[in-house]
């Protein structure tokens, strides 16, 4: 390569751009509130998340919605269009779990690529072009073609998905596999993955997601399970290129995709922890890192804390792909009904909730009778992941409202 082309590649990469102006910011605040705030939830945060109408009691969880990430991936791709006024602008897939976010964006011409795997928009993409990198952040591979087509990049990734980044490129540093406990299907789990092979690309990764294939994994460990056996369950999607389990789970290091559910994922650790310290009579073959993000914990731990309170019925708001609200509703249905909706939409008449089933990866619909009976008491607690807006959980709200003769005024004048 001539000198000449070596200096046009160097200006070719690296254009990360900081979109956060103070000009451009405090338009993009009204902006963002404009869309989803408000005076509902705010009402009832003054209330201390409680409130009662006659004999309707709503209760909403002390946290819930928007985390801070999200704030700023949302924040920073307003940002980008304030800036780019004229480029065209791309997204890596969906900035967050949330359809309402993303139709905004969509609004706003920004458009979808493909982020389970690239394609040819890829390939076309100029210096002319932005390209935003979602709040999960993207593989190291879909980052590099992006900065050899030269494009600017906008990076919304959240710092608590990067601290687990910077977790498991030390493992791969220092020769351990990572084993991730996350879906190998999730955004950030992909991202995270290719991290794991660290700088020079040849370290490991292991992704699990369930207790089931953690006793797998440690069945393996123990000696009760053949190669081939173990490469049958994970396949090629679940295990780095070139995976030998008889080697590289000699030497291991858990990390996990932000949003998992915290009980989970400690007894994972727990698991392989005293797995691998029975195998070698010592722990230091096996690293132990916590990457729940504060967010997710705040919001489970919320969750917790409002289930002490009896209620009829929960709703969870949030997007069927995200992982947090996901969790939400698995806590949420080991106590009471929860229904997990997308939105006030789903609450179609008095007896007929349209939710998803976390079974059936479907939306079922269910009769519920408590909220029929206005003369009957009903308690109602509501959540949202950390990906849903403020103005779907107030739609939610009026929604249970006016099905049981209460208008928004009598919210608002409390
Ligand atoms: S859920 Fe956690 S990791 Fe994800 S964007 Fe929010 S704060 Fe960041």
């Amino acid at each position: 390569m001539s000198d000449k082309s070596a200096a046009k590649n160097d200006t070719k990469k690296r254009k990360r751009i900081n979109v956060r102006k103070p000009d451009v910011m405090a338009k993009v605040e009204a902006e963002v509130s404009n869309h989803y705030k408000s005076s509902v939830v705010e009402k009832l945060r003054e209330l201390g998340g409680e409130i009662t109408l006659g004999n309707t009691k709503i209760i909403l969880a002390q946290q819930f919605g928007f985390c801070y990430g999200v704030e700023r991936a949302i924040d920073l791709a307003y940002a980008s269009r304030k800036v780019f006024e004229d480029n065209p602008i791309y997204l890596i897939g969906e900035i967050i779990h949330n359809p309402e976010v993303n139709r905004q964006l969509k609004d706003m011409d920004i458009v979808s690529l493909p982020w389970e795997q690239m394609n040819e928009q890829y390939d076309a993409l100029t210096e002319n072009d932005v390209v935003i990198v979602p709040a999960f952040g993207a593989p190291t591979s879909f980052i590099d073609k992006i900065e050899e087509r030269g494009a600017s990049i906008v990076d919304t990734t959240c710092g608590d998905v990067m601290k687990v980044w910077r977790r498991v490129r030390t493992y791969a540093k220092e020769g351990y596999t990572s084993i991730i406990h996350g879906k190998a299907d999730h955004e950030e789990t992909l991202a995270t993955a290719s991290h794991a092979l660290g700088k020079e690309k040849n370290g490991h990764y292991l992704i699990i997601l369930t207790l089931e294939d953690t006793d797998f994994v440690c069945s393996y460990i123990n000696g009760e399970i053949s190669d081939e056996t173990f490469m049958t369950r994970f396949g090629d999607k679940n295990v780095s290129p070139g995976f030998i389990p008889s080697i590289h789970l000699q030497q291991v290091g858990v990390a996990n995709q932000t949003t998992m559910l915290k009980s989970e994922t400690e007894e994972i650790q727990r698991r392989i922890a005293k797995t691998i310290t029975n195998r070698d009579g010592s722990p230091e073959n096996c690293q132990i890192f916590d990457t729940i993000c504060g967010a997710t914990q705040e919001r489970q731990d919320a969750l917790f804390e409002m289930l002490k309170n009896p209620m009829d019925m929960l709703l969870v708001v949030g997007g069927y792909n995200s992982s947090n609200t996901t969790h939400l509703v698995e806590i949420g249905q080991e106590e009471l009904p929860t229904f997990f909706i997308r939105d006030a939409t789903c609450i179609e008449s008095i007896e007929k909730i349209i939710h998803f089933d976390l079974e059936q990866k479907s939306e079922i619909t269910s009769n519920y009778n408590n909220l029929l009976d206005q003369d009957k008491p009903v308690v109602v607690g509501v959540t949202a992941g950390a990906s849903c807006p403020n103005n779907l959980i107030e739609n939610t709200i009026l929604r249970v409202c006016e099905l049981r003769g209460i208008a928004k005024t009598e919210i608002l004048s409390q």
